[in-house]
Protein backbone atom coordinates (compact mmCIF):
# COMPACT_ATOMS: atom_id res chain seq x y z
CA UNK A 1 0.00 0.00 0.00
CA UNK A 2 1.65 3.32 -0.77
CA UNK A 3 1.29 5.98 1.86
CA UNK A 4 -1.95 7.90 -0.37
CA UNK A 5 -4.04 5.00 0.67
CA UNK A 6 -2.16 3.56 3.66
CA UNK A 7 -5.03 3.71 6.78
CA UNK A 8 -4.21 6.66 9.05
CA UNK A 9 -3.37 4.80 12.19
CA UNK A 10 -5.12 7.10 15.59
CA UNK A 11 -4.05 7.13 18.88
CA UNK A 12 -7.54 8.23 21.42
CA UNK A 13 -6.51 9.69 24.41
CA UNK A 14 -9.63 9.65 26.66
CA UNK A 15 -11.67 6.72 24.61
CA UNK A 16 -14.12 6.06 26.68
CA UNK A 17 -15.76 9.21 27.57
CA UNK A 18 -18.16 11.25 25.19
CA UNK A 19 -15.73 12.44 22.48
CA UNK A 20 -14.06 8.97 22.66
CA UNK A 21 -17.33 7.42 21.78
CA UNK A 22 -17.84 9.81 19.15
CA UNK A 23 -14.40 9.12 17.82
CA UNK A 24 -14.99 5.78 17.92
CA UNK A 25 -18.03 5.90 15.65
CA UNK A 26 -16.23 7.70 12.92
CA UNK A 27 -13.39 5.32 12.72
CA UNK A 28 -16.20 2.15 12.70
CA UNK A 29 -17.49 4.22 9.84
CA UNK A 30 -14.42 4.59 7.84
CA UNK A 31 -12.61 0.91 8.20
CA UNK A 32 -10.72 1.38 4.96
CA UNK A 33 -9.17 5.22 6.27
CA UNK A 34 -8.49 4.74 9.58
CA UNK A 35 -7.63 1.93 11.88
CA UNK A 36 -7.59 2.69 16.26
CA UNK A 37 -4.32 2.56 17.11
CA UNK A 38 -3.74 3.54 21.17
CA UNK A 39 -6.09 3.89 23.18
CA UNK A 40 -6.12 5.69 26.65
CA UNK A 41 -8.98 5.62 29.74
CA UNK A 42 -8.66 7.27 32.62
CA UNK A 43 -10.17 4.69 35.20
CA UNK A 44 -13.26 2.97 32.96
CA UNK A 45 -11.35 -0.27 32.79
CA UNK A 46 -14.14 -1.74 32.02
CA UNK A 47 -15.46 -0.03 29.06
CA UNK A 48 -11.31 0.03 27.77
CA UNK A 49 -11.97 -3.59 27.32
CA UNK A 50 -14.78 -3.40 25.14
CA UNK A 51 -12.98 -1.08 22.93
CA UNK A 52 -9.68 -2.95 22.80
CA UNK A 53 -11.71 -6.54 21.92
CA UNK A 54 -13.33 -4.67 19.30
CA UNK A 55 -10.49 -2.55 17.47
CA UNK A 56 -7.33 -4.60 18.60
CA UNK A 57 -5.34 -1.30 19.47
CA UNK A 58 -1.18 -1.92 19.37
CA UNK A 59 -1.16 -0.18 23.03
CA UNK A 60 -3.48 0.76 25.77
CA UNK A 61 -2.82 3.46 28.28
CA UNK A 62 -4.24 3.80 31.69
CA UNK A 63 -3.32 7.49 33.27
CA UNK A 64 -5.72 7.01 36.91
CA UNK A 65 -6.70 4.11 38.73
CA UNK A 66 -7.16 0.33 38.13
CA UNK A 67 -4.99 -2.40 36.27
CA UNK A 68 -5.43 -3.22 33.01
CA UNK A 69 -4.32 -6.94 32.41
CA UNK A 70 -3.79 -8.09 28.71
CA UNK A 71 -1.14 -9.79 27.04
CA UNK A 72 -2.79 -9.16 23.54
CA UNK A 73 -1.45 -5.52 23.61
CA UNK A 74 1.27 -2.99 24.79
CA UNK A 75 -0.06 -1.77 28.17
CA UNK A 76 1.43 1.72 29.80
CA UNK A 77 0.58 3.76 32.33
CA UNK A 78 0.05 7.50 33.07
CA UNK A 79 1.53 10.45 31.22
CA UNK A 80 4.47 8.68 30.26
CA UNK A 81 2.39 6.45 28.26
CA UNK A 82 0.73 9.01 26.87
CA UNK A 83 3.69 11.07 25.96
CA UNK A 84 5.76 7.25 24.62
CA UNK A 85 2.17 6.76 21.88
CA UNK A 86 1.84 10.52 21.15
CA UNK A 87 5.51 10.62 19.38
CA UNK A 88 5.59 6.84 18.26
CA UNK A 89 6.87 6.50 14.81
CA UNK A 90 3.42 4.93 14.08
CA UNK A 91 0.87 7.16 14.68
CA UNK A 92 -0.29 9.55 12.35
CA UNK A 93 -3.34 10.94 14.35
CA UNK A 94 -3.27 12.02 18.05
CA UNK A 95 -6.74 12.72 19.06
CA UNK A 96 -6.79 14.11 22.63
CA UNK A 97 -9.83 13.92 24.49
CA UNK A 98 -8.59 13.28 28.02
CA UNK A 99 -10.15 15.45 31.12
CA UNK A 100 -7.87 17.90 32.59
CA UNK A 101 -4.11 19.35 32.14
CA UNK A 102 -2.36 15.98 31.62
CA UNK A 103 -3.32 16.48 27.72
CA UNK A 104 -0.78 18.92 27.68
CA UNK A 105 1.73 16.43 27.66
CA UNK A 106 0.90 14.18 24.65
CA UNK A 107 0.11 17.71 22.91
CA UNK A 108 3.76 18.88 23.06
CA UNK A 109 5.05 15.20 22.49
CA UNK A 110 3.25 14.84 19.62
CA UNK A 111 3.83 18.10 18.22
CA UNK A 112 7.57 17.35 18.90
CA UNK A 113 7.41 14.58 16.67
CA UNK A 114 5.23 16.10 13.89
CA UNK A 115 2.20 14.44 14.67
CA UNK A 116 -1.42 16.00 13.97
CA UNK A 117 -2.80 16.62 17.47
CA UNK A 118 -7.00 16.76 17.01
CA UNK A 119 -7.23 18.45 20.40
CA UNK A 120 -10.68 18.06 21.95
CA UNK A 121 -9.33 18.95 25.13
CA UNK A 122 -9.55 22.30 25.85
CA UNK A 123 -7.75 23.46 29.26
CA UNK A 124 -4.18 22.43 27.39
CA UNK A 125 -4.82 25.37 25.08
CA UNK A 126 -6.68 27.61 28.81
CA UNK A 127 -3.66 26.17 30.77
CA UNK A 128 -0.52 26.52 28.30
CA UNK A 129 -1.11 28.45 25.02
CA UNK A 130 1.52 30.47 24.90
CA UNK A 131 3.65 26.74 25.43
CA UNK A 132 1.89 25.06 22.84
CA UNK A 133 1.51 27.80 20.45
CA UNK A 134 5.79 28.11 20.84
CA UNK A 135 6.36 24.86 20.28
CA UNK A 136 3.91 24.72 17.38
CA UNK A 137 5.91 27.46 15.64
CA UNK A 138 9.01 25.02 16.10
CA UNK A 139 7.41 21.79 14.88
CA UNK A 140 6.04 20.10 10.87
CA UNK A 141 2.86 19.11 13.45
CA UNK A 142 -0.34 20.24 13.41
CA UNK A 143 -2.89 21.66 15.70
CA UNK A 144 -6.74 20.92 14.85
CA UNK A 145 -9.49 21.98 16.95
CA UNK A 146 -12.38 19.52 17.99
CA UNK A 147 -14.60 21.62 20.02
CA UNK A 148 -17.52 22.22 17.45
CA UNK A 149 -17.05 25.96 17.55
CA UNK A 150 -13.66 26.12 16.71
CA UNK A 151 -13.83 23.25 13.82
CA UNK A 152 -16.48 25.63 12.63
CA UNK A 153 -13.74 28.99 13.14
CA UNK A 154 -10.80 26.94 11.46
CA UNK A 155 -12.91 25.98 8.79
CA UNK A 156 -14.38 29.82 8.13
CA UNK A 157 -10.92 31.15 8.41
CA UNK A 158 -9.47 28.50 5.24
CA UNK A 159 -11.22 30.91 2.91
CA UNK A 160 -11.11 34.06 4.69
CA UNK A 161 -8.24 34.53 7.18
CA UNK A 162 -7.04 37.58 5.74
CA UNK A 163 -10.63 39.47 5.39
CA UNK A 164 -11.76 38.07 8.67
CA UNK A 165 -12.15 41.18 11.54
CA UNK A 166 -13.78 39.35 14.01
CA UNK A 167 -14.51 35.82 15.54
CA UNK A 168 -17.55 35.03 16.56
CA UNK A 169 -18.46 32.08 19.19
CA UNK A 170 -21.71 30.56 19.75
CA UNK A 171 -22.97 29.42 23.17
CA UNK A 172 -26.41 27.81 23.69
CA UNK A 173 -26.65 29.34 27.29
CA UNK A 174 -27.10 26.37 28.34
CA UNK A 175 -29.75 25.10 30.48
CA UNK A 176 -30.15 27.80 33.01
CA UNK A 177 -30.05 30.70 29.97
CA UNK A 178 -33.25 32.26 31.69
CA UNK A 179 -32.95 31.97 35.27
CA UNK A 180 -32.08 34.99 37.59
CA UNK A 181 -29.27 35.17 40.05
CA UNK A 182 -32.05 34.30 42.59
CA UNK A 183 -32.76 31.02 40.56
CA UNK A 184 -30.15 29.73 40.24
CA UNK A 185 -29.16 30.10 43.82
CA UNK A 186 -31.47 27.08 44.41
CA UNK A 187 -30.49 25.69 41.04
CA UNK A 188 -30.19 21.45 41.54
CA UNK A 189 -27.72 18.94 40.05
CA UNK A 190 -30.54 17.42 38.16
CA UNK A 191 -31.67 21.18 36.50
CA UNK A 192 -28.25 21.75 35.47
CA UNK A 193 -27.14 18.62 33.84
CA UNK A 194 -30.34 18.87 31.65
CA UNK A 195 -28.38 20.03 28.54
CA UNK A 196 -31.20 21.37 25.66
CA UNK A 197 -28.96 20.47 22.51
CA UNK A 198 -25.62 18.73 23.19
CA UNK A 199 -24.93 15.51 24.75
CA UNK A 200 -22.13 15.78 26.63
CA UNK A 201 -19.78 15.00 29.70
CA UNK A 202 -21.19 16.31 33.26
CA UNK A 203 -18.25 18.28 33.25
CA UNK A 204 -18.97 19.98 30.31
CA UNK A 205 -22.18 20.13 31.05
CA UNK A 206 -21.88 22.32 33.96
CA UNK A 207 -19.50 24.46 32.74
CA UNK A 208 -22.08 25.39 29.94
CA UNK A 209 -24.74 26.44 32.58
CA UNK A 210 -22.15 28.39 34.12
CA UNK A 211 -20.96 30.10 31.00
CA UNK A 212 -17.30 28.96 32.00
CA UNK A 213 -17.28 26.55 28.84
CA UNK A 214 -17.38 29.74 26.88
CA UNK A 215 -15.06 31.62 28.40
CA UNK A 216 -12.71 28.81 28.28
CA UNK A 217 -13.58 28.81 24.31
CA UNK A 218 -12.58 32.32 24.52
CA UNK A 219 -9.41 31.82 25.65
CA UNK A 220 -8.67 28.45 23.63
CA UNK A 221 -10.17 30.34 20.61
CA UNK A 222 -7.76 33.54 21.09
CA UNK A 223 -4.90 31.13 20.81
CA UNK A 224 -5.49 28.51 17.74
CA UNK A 225 -6.08 31.62 15.61
CA UNK A 226 -4.02 34.12 17.17
CA UNK A 227 -6.94 37.04 17.43
CA UNK A 228 -6.99 39.45 20.26
CA UNK A 229 -9.73 38.78 22.87
CA UNK A 230 -11.39 42.16 21.98
CA UNK A 231 -11.68 40.42 18.36
CA UNK A 232 -13.79 37.66 19.82
CA UNK A 233 -17.30 37.57 20.57
CA UNK A 234 -19.07 35.37 22.12
CA UNK A 235 -23.36 35.09 21.27
CA UNK A 236 -26.05 33.17 22.84
CA UNK A 237 -27.43 31.19 20.05
CA UNK A 238 -29.85 28.24 22.31
CA UNK A 239 -30.27 25.75 18.54
CA UNK A 240 -26.82 25.16 18.70
CA UNK A 241 -27.07 24.86 14.31
CA UNK A 242 -24.55 27.68 14.08
CA UNK A 243 -20.96 26.97 15.76
CA UNK A 244 -19.16 29.87 14.83
CA UNK A 245 -19.35 32.97 12.36
CA UNK A 246 -16.57 35.40 10.94
CA UNK A 247 -17.34 39.01 10.34
CA UNK A 248 -15.10 39.94 7.62
CA UNK A 249 -13.55 43.42 6.52
CA UNK A 250 -16.25 44.74 3.96
CA UNK A 251 -19.43 43.82 6.66
CA UNK A 252 -20.30 40.65 5.35
CA UNK A 253 -21.24 37.90 8.28
CA UNK A 254 -20.13 34.51 7.44
CA UNK A 255 -21.60 31.35 9.37
CA UNK A 256 -21.20 27.97 9.66
CA UNK A 257 -23.91 25.35 10.37
CA UNK A 258 -24.30 21.55 11.18
CA UNK A 259 -26.38 19.86 13.21
CA UNK A 260 -25.43 20.26 16.55
CA UNK A 261 -23.47 16.39 16.28
CA UNK A 262 -19.77 16.11 17.70
CA UNK A 263 -19.24 13.47 14.49
CA UNK A 264 -19.40 16.14 12.67
CA UNK A 265 -16.56 18.27 14.12
CA UNK A 266 -14.10 14.82 14.99
CA UNK A 267 -14.50 13.55 11.06
CA UNK A 268 -13.09 16.48 9.87
CA UNK A 269 -10.34 16.91 12.20
CA UNK A 270 -9.39 13.45 11.19
CA UNK A 271 -9.99 13.44 7.05
CA UNK A 272 -9.01 17.32 6.70
CA UNK A 273 -8.36 19.02 4.21
CA UNK A 274 -10.29 16.19 3.12
CA UNK A 275 -14.38 16.64 3.61
CA UNK A 276 -15.79 12.27 3.55
CA UNK A 277 -19.94 11.79 3.57
CA UNK A 278 -21.55 12.00 6.69
CA UNK A 279 -24.29 9.74 8.25
CA UNK A 280 -24.78 13.66 9.95
CA UNK A 281 -27.90 15.33 7.87
CA UNK A 282 -27.25 18.64 6.98
CA UNK A 283 -29.93 20.69 9.01
CA UNK A 284 -33.38 21.65 6.97
CA UNK A 285 -33.71 25.20 6.01
CA UNK A 286 -37.38 25.21 7.00
CA UNK A 287 -36.33 24.15 10.19
CA UNK A 288 -34.02 27.10 10.67
CA UNK A 289 -36.67 29.45 10.75
CA UNK A 290 -37.26 30.11 14.46
CA UNK A 291 -32.71 30.60 15.02
CA UNK A 292 -33.00 32.91 17.66
CA UNK A 293 -29.02 35.19 19.20
CA UNK A 294 -28.97 37.24 21.72
CA UNK A 295 -25.83 38.93 23.85
CA UNK A 296 -24.54 37.57 26.82
CA UNK A 297 -25.43 38.60 30.19
CA UNK A 298 -21.83 38.88 31.75
CA UNK A 299 -24.19 40.42 35.37
CA UNK A 300 -25.36 36.58 35.61
CA UNK A 301 -22.92 34.88 34.16
CA UNK A 302 -19.92 36.49 35.71
CA UNK A 303 -17.47 34.05 35.10
CA UNK A 304 -17.79 34.60 31.30
CA UNK A 305 -16.20 38.13 31.56
CA UNK A 306 -13.81 36.73 34.19
CA UNK A 307 -12.67 34.37 31.11
CA UNK A 308 -11.90 37.70 29.05
CA UNK A 309 -10.40 39.39 31.86
CA UNK A 310 -7.96 36.57 32.82
CA UNK A 311 -7.16 36.33 29.03
CA UNK A 312 -5.71 39.98 28.83
CA UNK A 313 -3.66 39.08 32.01
CA UNK A 314 -1.96 36.31 30.90
CA UNK A 315 0.90 35.29 33.44
CA UNK A 316 -1.05 32.32 34.72
CA UNK A 317 -4.68 33.69 34.89
CA UNK A 318 -6.40 31.60 32.48
CA UNK A 319 -4.62 28.41 34.12
CA UNK A 320 -5.40 29.17 37.88
CA UNK A 321 -9.29 30.34 36.46
CA UNK A 322 -9.22 27.18 34.91
CA UNK A 323 -7.72 24.67 37.39
CA UNK A 324 -10.19 25.94 40.46
CA UNK A 325 -13.20 25.81 38.28
CA UNK A 326 -12.03 21.94 38.05
CA UNK A 327 -12.33 21.62 41.37
CA UNK A 328 -15.74 23.87 42.28
CA UNK A 329 -17.46 21.72 39.64
CA UNK A 330 -16.69 18.67 40.83
CA UNK A 331 -17.49 19.46 44.53
CA UNK A 332 -20.52 20.51 42.84
CA UNK A 333 -20.92 17.50 40.74
CA UNK A 334 -20.52 15.41 44.23
CA UNK A 335 -23.10 17.45 46.09
CA UNK A 336 -20.94 19.11 48.26
CA UNK A 337 -21.15 22.55 47.19
CA UNK A 338 -24.46 24.68 45.27
CA UNK A 339 -23.96 25.73 42.45
CA UNK A 340 -23.42 29.69 43.28
CA UNK A 341 -20.20 28.62 45.06
CA UNK A 342 -18.33 27.20 41.67
CA UNK A 343 -18.13 30.90 41.04
CA UNK A 344 -17.46 31.68 44.34
CA UNK A 345 -14.29 29.65 44.58
CA UNK A 346 -13.45 30.54 41.53
CA UNK A 347 -13.27 34.22 41.98
CA UNK A 348 -11.99 33.97 45.94
CA UNK A 349 -8.65 31.82 44.10
CA UNK A 350 -8.06 34.26 40.83
CA UNK A 351 -8.47 37.16 43.25
CA UNK A 352 -5.53 35.53 45.54
CA UNK A 353 -3.16 35.07 42.70
CA UNK A 354 -0.45 37.18 41.95
CA UNK A 355 0.86 36.03 38.65
CA UNK A 356 3.92 34.02 37.45
CA UNK A 357 6.05 33.06 34.54
CA UNK A 358 4.66 31.92 30.78
CA UNK A 359 6.79 28.89 30.83
CA UNK A 360 5.56 25.49 31.42
CA UNK A 361 7.15 24.34 34.93
CA UNK A 362 5.39 27.88 35.79
CA UNK A 363 2.12 27.26 34.82
CA UNK A 364 2.08 24.18 35.85
CA UNK A 365 2.63 25.28 39.79
CA UNK A 366 0.33 27.90 39.15
CA UNK A 367 -2.19 24.87 38.04
CA UNK A 368 -1.07 23.11 41.16
CA UNK A 369 -1.63 26.23 43.82
CA UNK A 370 -4.58 27.03 42.42
CA UNK A 371 -6.27 23.00 42.93
CA UNK A 372 -4.92 23.04 46.19
CA UNK A 373 -6.83 26.84 47.28
CA UNK A 374 -9.77 25.57 45.68
CA UNK A 375 -10.06 22.57 47.79
CA UNK A 376 -9.96 25.04 50.59
CA UNK A 377 -12.40 27.16 49.47
CA UNK A 378 -14.47 24.38 48.88
CA UNK A 379 -14.06 22.76 52.50
CA UNK A 380 -15.09 26.00 54.19
CA UNK A 381 -17.96 26.02 51.94
CA UNK A 382 -19.47 22.60 52.92
MG1 LIG B 1 -17.79 23.80 22.30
Amino acid sequence: MNSATRRKRIALFGATGSIGKSTLDVIRRFPDRFELFAVSCHSNIGALEDIIDEFGPKYAIVTGEGNLKRTDLKVLRGREGLEEVAAHHEADIVLIATLGTIGIFPTLAGLRAGKRIALANKETLVAFGSVVVKELENSRGELIPVDSEHSALFQLLLGWKDDAETLILTASGGPLRKLSREEMERVQLADVLRHPTWNMGKKITVDSATLMNKGLEVVEAHWLFRFPPEKIEVVIHPQSIIHGLLRLRDGALVAHMSTPDMKVPIQYALTYPERLPSEVRSPDLPDLSSLTFESPDFDRFPLLKLAYEALKKGRGFPAVMNATNDIAVKAFLDGRIGFLDIENTVFTVVNEFEGTEEDLGALIEADLWARRKAREVVDSLV
